[in-house]
């Protein structure tokens, strides 16, 4: 079910180069695959939590985050 006001935090895996700046941000949102490169579980933001992946979008070097 869609809900309306849900932000959605995808990575680009092309993209990601595994600095892991994102999981150590916010480790709630983000996880790290065995060669180090990020992927998100479930791509629905608590809203508690919408800073702290705002703020990995703002640190991540390779621009692999997306936010909507
Ligand atoms: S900070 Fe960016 S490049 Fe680094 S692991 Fe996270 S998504 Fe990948």
């Amino acid at each position: 079910m869609y809900r309306w006001g849900v932000m959605k935090v995808t990575v680009d895996s092309e993209v990601c180069q595994g600095h892991a700046r994102c999981w150590t941000i916010c480790p709630e949102v983000f996880s790290l695959d065995e060669e180090g490169h990020s992927f998100v579980a479930d791509p629905e933001v608590p809203s508690a939590l919408e800073a702290k992946v705002q703020e990995a979008v703002d640190n991540c070097p390779e621009r692999a985050i997306t936010l909507t």
